[in-house]
């Protein structure tokens, strides 16, 4: 049998997919019968029809490795020439396919009839390119960033308090920081904090209307984990516990994640089968629909049924895989409702917003993201949307670029900025 040598980064990324291919990984890779049909669940091969976007050829290398290395008909397809050998050539072009063109949304799990899981083998290559350390140059300095500075925008721990004070002046809301024994942490996202502070001010607003005791973390302040869009278990656990410590420390009884979609994923999901968990995990979104159910904050009915057709557009991570999907319907259908239309494909059928996975900090993934924007543009001009709510802060930045770049009228909000304009002080 001919012993093929491959160069470094090959030779580093086999090493990650043989390290990484437990009977799980396998037992997906075996099942599959390349039917072709999670394709069409992705929205980067539905907007570009290129093929090396369909989310089976985005773990080609993994199957090639696997088989290659555990299977006999892999290594006799090898032998034949029926099969190649993974290469740096390899390895540098599919790097671009795994990291721009997939933002790990999963919903090509939803429709293969095998129950194969993609996105996290997907997830799974991402970490043989960070051995192969053949990462976009952004991911790479976001990563640093959030490490050794605490924030994947490069927020300072001194940026930061000044940024929260002047939110808190600014909108004359109280913030409570590091407050030891309160009931609720909440993690908000460098976004929300530098983007969007009105979502700060608004969860707030909120909770203090319904006198909850809560509180931010110092320690704790940055709800993204860009390890994760990387590839890198280790820092994926040191960001985590950077949260889950500060959540301890504090004696909180649940964190709330508030506009990160993957973060919650990681936080309510994964975090779980990895580390003893300090407290209960949950979405804003949720705690919202309860704080209104229990009667501890009232909306002004149909605050928002003025001003033209306001649409939904659900998050991958907090609504297909996080379960939220009947909470902001809840809340949209008091707020708004006659004015509030679902898109076509939504709830678990939803089309991802093509930013998240870390697609948005890359600059060279600008055009396909934008590319792929344009099925969320037909869809919201197709019930004739004025305004698209949401429930995560990344999607919001994709939506709030994308309907810049293509001028359109429709205005991106957060959903718990509505509710708190809907707020009835009593
Ligand atoms: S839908 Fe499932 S079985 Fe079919 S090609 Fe995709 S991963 Fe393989
Ligand atoms: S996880 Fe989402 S973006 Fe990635 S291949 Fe599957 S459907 Fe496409």
């Amino acid at each position: 049998m001919t012993t093929t040598i491959a160069p470094a980064p090959a030779r580093a990324a086999i090493d990650s997919f043989i390290h990484t291919t437990g009977s799980w990984v396998a037992s997906q890779l075996d099942a599959c019968t390349r039917c072709g049909i999670c394709a069409e669940a992705c929205h980067f091969y539905e907007a570009t029809g290129n093929p090396e976007f369909a989310p089976v050829w985005k773990v080609e290398l993994l199957r090639r490795a696997y088989e290659q290395r555990f299977t006999l008909t892999g290594r006799a397809k090898l032998m034949l020439g029926l099969d190649k050998p993974v290469t740096d050539e390899d390895i540098s072009h599919w790097s671009p396919i795994v990291y721009e063109a997939c933002t790990l949304c999963n919903k090509c799990a939803m429709v293969c009839p095998m129950g194969i899981q993609l996105g996290p083998l997907i997830h799974d290559v991402r970490e043989a390119m960070a051995e192969a350390e053949i990462i976009p140059a952004d991911l790479v300095e976001a990563v640093r960033k959030q490490e050794e500075i605490g924030s994947p925008l490069g927020v300072t721990d001194d940026a930061w308090v000044d940024r929260i004070e002047w939110i808190a002046d600014e909108w004359e809301v109280e913030i409570p920081i590091d407050v030891k024994g309160s009931d609720t942490m909440v993690a908000f996202t460098s976004i929300e904090l530098m983007k969007f502070p009105e979502n700060i001010v608004a969860i707030a607003k909120i909770l203090n209307a319904a006198g909850e005791k809560w509180t931010i973390s110092t320690p704790g302040r940055e709800v993204v984990n860009f390890g994760v869009f990387e590839g890198n278990p280790d820092r994926v656990k040191l960001f985590m516990a950077r949260l889950l410590d500060s959540a301890k420390e504090l004696g909180v009884k649940r964190l709330v994640v508030t506009e990160c979609g993957h973060a919650y994923d990681l936080l309510r999901w994964t975090a779980p089968n990895m580390v003893e968990m300090p407290c209960e995990v949950t979405h804003i979104v949720a705690v919202i629909d309860e704080l209104i159910k229990a009667k501890r904050i009232t909306l002004r009915p149909g605050a928002f049924d003025e001003g033209g057709t306001i649409t939904f557009h659900d998050a991958c991570k907090i609504q297909r895989r996080g379960g939220h999907i009947e909470e902001p319907r809840n809340i949209l259908k008091l707020l708004a409702p006659t004015s509030f239309k679902e898109l076509d494909r939504c709830r678990e059928e939803s089309v991802c917003c093509g930013g998240g996975g870390g697609v948005i900090a890359i600059k060279e993934a600008d055009p396909l993201r934008y590319k792929v924007f344009e099925l969320k543009i037909r869809q919201m001009e197709e019930v004739g949307a004025t305004r698209v709510a949401m429930t995560c802060a990344n999607c919001r930045l994709q939506f709030t670029e994308s309907l810049q770049h293509f001028g359109s009228p429709v205005k991106a909000v957060g959903l718990s900025h509505l509710v708190a304009e809907a707020l009835v002080e009593e």
